[in-house]
């Protein structure tokens, strides 16, 4: 996902994106004044910004297809190239995507790990053009639906393991797949899974929870993970995920953050250590690069 420089970016979706707590989700309920942490303070703030979400639902290959898509570039531009593809290559009704564009029923009854492992390669790359790097998600995808027809045997079996076995085993069988990082990993597990205590960390999340101070200004990816799968309860780091990618579209963006203009703009104000943002001289740094980074 890219860092928009700008405020006026996507707004929230105007649909639930899963399944809810009816496809496996956990509802949460958010209040600031409860609070045990400041990590979990500020996902309860969130809670209030955003209407809140529940988790878990979607079909795991098709989620699994989504993301490796989604893998940077925005959703705006990944969207309807994965709508192209499932109504190229299928899927059957439970793997319809939730939030697809069109609605419309497809190719009942295929398996969209055996179309896509079917797929030529060239075909796949031009179905899939708007999503950028398409010659190398192309790759990825078919490589990756042959993985799972060798190691399951259908994106059906696939689904039953997402959902049914332990988190850890999930993330550590996901991050043996070529193309398929953390993030991937993660957000499978959180929107097909349904799983609690799963916070993915991409580039806004990384920012804003060292920009705040809760994650140490030098941590990597898995360094802020570590902290907020620790401070944020398990049933809210699915809400906090997407919550807080919002959050960094509209307030804290990566070149613009609102305080810069205005101390009273940001809603998180009083719960942040402005990390590598000098509204004194309208400067902003990566957080591992600020001074106070190596107090
Ligand atoms: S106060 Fe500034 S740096 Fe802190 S979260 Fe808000 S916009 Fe981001």
């Amino acid at each position: 996902m890219s860092d928009d420089p700008g405020r006026e970016s996507d707004r929230e979706p105007s649909m639930n994106i899963s399944g809810g707590a009816e496809g496996g989700g956990i509802a949460a309920e958010f209040d600031p004044a409860t609070a045990d942490t400041r990590a979990e303070e500020v996902v309860d703030r969130l809670g209030e910004l955003y209407w809140e979400k529940t988790y878990g639902g979607q079909d795991a290959f098709t989620c699994l297809v989504r993301t490796i898509l989604s893998q940077n570039t925005s959703d705006k531009a990944s969207q309807p190239a994965h709508d192209a593809l499932i109504d190229r290559y299928g899927g059957s009704a439970s793997q319809r995507d939730a939030d697809s564009a069109s609605g419309q029923p497809r190719a009942d009854g295929v398996d969209l790990a055996e179309s896509l492992a079917n797929a030529e390669r060239s075909e796949l790359a031009e179905t899939i053009s708007g999503a950028g790097l398409y010659n190398q998600k192309s790759e990825t995808l078919i490589d990756t639906a042959d993985w799972v027809l060798e190691a399951f045997g259908s994106a059906a079996a696939f689904d039953a393991f997402v959902k049914d076995e332990e988190p850890s085993t999930v993330r550590d069988t996901l991050l043996e797949v070529r193309g398929v990082g953390p993030k991937t990993a993660d957000c499978v597990l959180l929107f097909a899974g349904g799983r609690g205590g799963v916070f993915p960390v991409d580039t806004h999340v990384h920012r804003i929870y060292r920009r705040l101070g809760i994650a140490p200004a030098d941590a990597d990816h898995e360094g802020v993970r570590a902290v907020l799968e620790r401070d944020v309860p398990a049933a809210k780091c699915g809400f906090a995920h997407t919550a807080t990618i919002q959050f960094g579209r509209e307030y804290c963006t990566a070149r613009k953050p609102a305080c810069l203009e205005d101390p009273d703009a940001c809603p998180m104000g009083d719960l942040c250590d402005q990390v590598g943002v000098y509204p004194e001289t309208d400067e902003v740094v990566d957080p591992a690069e600020a001074p106070e980074a190596g107090e």
